[in-house]
């Protein structure tokens, strides 16, 4: 079984001798090796049975030069750097291919980079001299860990060192900005960092999605981030009133009582989009250990602030 601890030291050590240890972040826990390392990055392919073409974000420490990753720069990107690193934003670049791992990019001419905010993965980034790969620390296509708990239930076959850093605060995955075009980004997956902030911080530069072309990106996967039991999404309460009639045992996430749905099992949340976005995997993994069948959950708003947790909810689920 995967062990929790508390101490910096042997993540390092495990680190430096090209092994695997999940660390904390202020998105979702990451499974992290280092990113100039082929076996390590074997490892972290092998572990989460990811497919080899679903490419890696390489995190790096807050005085990294990305000039030495990344080529043919926009110049909005300094702007988004400043305003947002470290942060839970990434940033897909052109490549500089001589410096970087293959099995990193799954061999596109494109580099995702994330400075991360959290103190507990600058500290062990700051430590080394090399990068790190490190997605979510969890099976391929399901829930994120947001715990050092979650990450042990995830992998509950490995012998992984987890540093326990308690609960992530964002609880969802980083904002994936494309940025390998001087004309302006695309927001490739939603997060904390918003389309309105991004907009107030570079206006007017957001290009369409056909801009994207066919580059590999989670944004377009259909299925993700799901739960083991049947999760089903609503915006209308009296249709969900009556799913609850027909399917008694239903596990309600929503800002309603659950007595509004006859049902015992689930959690009201207030209509933050903090709130929600802390909540959401936490309470996804509630509602597979409970004794519930069916997963039952609002489906947020369209607004910018919305936006992170609508898109996992919409790939986590069906409409209702
Ligand atoms: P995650 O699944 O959270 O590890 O995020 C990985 C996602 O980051 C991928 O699905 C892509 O959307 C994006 N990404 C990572 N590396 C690259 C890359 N080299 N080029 C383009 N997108 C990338
Ligand atoms: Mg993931």
């Amino acid at each position: 079984m995967s062990q929790i601890i508390q101490d910096i030291q042997p993540i390092l050590a495990c680190l430096r001798q090209g092994g695997i240890a999940a660390i904390p972040t202020e998105t979702v826990y990451g499974l992290a090796g280092d990113a100039t390392n082929t076996q390590a990055i074997s490892q972290i392919y092998a572990i989460k049975q990811r497919p080899l073409d679903h490419p890696l974000i390489m995190h790096i420490s807050k005085d990294t030069d990305i000039r030495q990753y990344a080529i043919d720069i926009p110049d909005y990107v300094d702007t988004l750097i400043k305003a947002f690193w470290p942060g839970p934003l990434t940033l897909v670049l052109r490549c500089n291919t001589a410096l970087i791992n293959p099995l990193v990019t799954a061999g596109q001419n494109t580099i995702a980079l994330r400075c991360p905010q959290h103190p507990l993965a600058q500290e062990i980034l700051r430590n080394l001299p090399f990068p790190l790969v490190a997605p979510s620390a969890n099976p391929f296509g399901k829930v994120s860990p947001t715990s050092a708990q979650h990450v042990q239930a995830s992998f509950p076959q490995e012998n992984l060192l987890i540093l326990d850093g308690g609960r992530c605060p964002i609880g969802i995955e980083s904002t994936i900005v494309l940025a390998t075009n001087s004309n302006g980004y695309r927001i490739l997956r939603h997060g904390k960092v918003d389309s309105a902030h991004l907009s107030t911080i570079i206006p007017a530069l957001e290009l369409p999605p056909q801009t994207v072309g066919t580059l590999r990106v989670s944004g377009n996967l259909l299925t993700h981030y799901q739960p083991t039991k049947p999760l089903f999404y609503f915006t209308q309460l009296t249709e969900a009133i009556s799913f609850c009639n027909q399917h008694p045992s239903t596990y309600v996430i929503s800002a309603y009582p659950l007595s509004t749905f006859n049902t015992d099992q689930g959690v009201t949340l207030p209509a933050d989009p903090k709130i929600w976005a802390y909540e959401l995997y936490n309470q996804l993994r509630c509602a597979d250990l409970s004794k519930a069948k069916h997963i039952l959950i609002t489906l947020p708003p369209e607004a910018p602030d919305w936006q992170g947790t609508r898109e996992r909810i919409i790939k986590a689920g069906r409409y209702l």
